[in-house]
C-alpha cells in the first residue's frame, strides 16, 4: 500500500492548453479515488502523469515521501489496467497470469502462489486451460486485473476498465470490483466517466472540470450537497 500526493500539479500540451490545471489531491494508505467527470476533463491525463506514461509540466507527484516525477513507470511499483485488455490470445489464462513475473525474473515458487491465490480471488481457478477468445468479456477482464494483482503493487490505476463491456456485465463488474476493493484494500485511482460507477466504488469521488477539481467528497457528502 502507499499514499499518492498530487501537489499543484499541472500539464499543459504544446498547444498551450493546460490539461491538467494546478491540481492537489491526496490519496490515503488503501483508499480507492475514483476521478470522474465528462470526456476532455483530463481524468486520463492525470492517471497517465501518475503511472509515468506522461511528463508532468509543474508541480509534483509523491508516493509515499519520494517524488516519482522523473521516474521510469517500471520503477513505480504501480499497475495499470486499461479498457482493452491487452491479453496474450495464443496463451491459456495461467500463462497470462504468470507472464509479467516470468519477465521479472520472479522465482517460480513464488509466481505460482500469486498466479494461484490470484486466481482464486477472482474465480479463474476453473478457467486455468482457456484462452482469451474462450472467455466472456466479464472473464477476460478478470484476466486483465489478475494480471495486475499477480504483481502486488503498492498502487493501482485503472482507466475506465469496464468502458467497453455490455451494459449487464458493467453491472456485474461493478459488484466484482466493489468486493475486490475491500478485499485488497491496495491504493487505487480509478477513472470513469460514469457518474454511478464513481458513486457505487469511490470512498472518495473526485469530480474534475477542464483540468480543475470541482469537488472531492464521500459519495454521501458528494449526493448531499445541490
Ligand atoms: P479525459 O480523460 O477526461 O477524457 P484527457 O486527459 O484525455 O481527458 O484530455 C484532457 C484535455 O487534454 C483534452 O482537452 C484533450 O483534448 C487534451 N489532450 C489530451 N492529450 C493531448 C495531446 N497529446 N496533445 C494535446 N492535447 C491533448
Ligand atoms: P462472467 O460475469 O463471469 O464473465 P458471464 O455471465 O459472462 O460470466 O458468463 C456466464 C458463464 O458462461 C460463465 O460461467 C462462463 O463459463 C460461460 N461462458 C461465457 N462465455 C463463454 C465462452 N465464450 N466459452 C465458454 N464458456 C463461456
Amino acid at each position: 500500500m502507499a499514499r499518492i500526493s498530487i501537489e499543484g500539479v499541472t500539464k499543459r500540451y504544446s498547444d498551450g492548453s493546460a490539461a491538467v490545471d494546478n491540481v492537489s489531491i491526496e490519496v490515503a494508505d488503501g483508499e480507492f479515488l475514483v476521478l470522474v467527470g465528462p470526456s476532455g476533463c483530463g481524468k486520463s491525463t492525470l492517471l497517465r502523469m501518475i503511472a509515468g506514461l506522461e511528463d508532468i509540466t509543474s508541480g509534483a507527484i509523491r508516493v509515499d515521501d519520494r517524488i516519482v516525477n522523473d521516474l521510469p513507470p517500471k520503477d513505480r511499483d504501480i499497475a495499470m489496467i486499461f479498457q482493452t485488455y491487452a491479453l496474450f490470445p495464443h496463451m491459456t489464462v495461467e500463462k497470462n497470469l504468470r507472464y509479467g513475473l516470468k519477465v521479472r525474473g520472479t522465482p517460480k515458487a513464488e509466481a505460482d502462489a500469486r498466479v494461484q491465490k490470484a486466481a482464486k480471488t477472482l474465480g479463474l481457478l476453473p478457467l486455468m486451460n482457456r484462452r482469451p477468445g474462450q472467455l466472456s468479456g466479464g472473464q477476460r477482464q478478470r484476466v486483465a486485473i489478475g494480471r495486475a494483482l499477480v504483481r502486488e503493487p503498492s498502487v493501482f490505476l485503472m482507466d475506465e476498465p469496464l468502458a467497453n463491456l455490455d451494459t449487464k456485465l458493467r453491472v456485474h463488474m461493478r459488484t466484482e470490483f466493489a468486493r475486490l476493493r475491500e478485499q485488497l484494500r491496495t491504493t487505487t485511482v480509478y477513472v470513469t466517466h460514469d457518474q454511478v460507477e464513481a458513486m457505487t466504488l469511490g470512498h472518495r469521488v473526485c469530480v474534475l472540470r477542464d483540468g480543475v477539481v470541482q469537488q472531492i467528497d464521500t459519495p454521501d457528502q458528494l449526493f448531499a450537497r445541490p
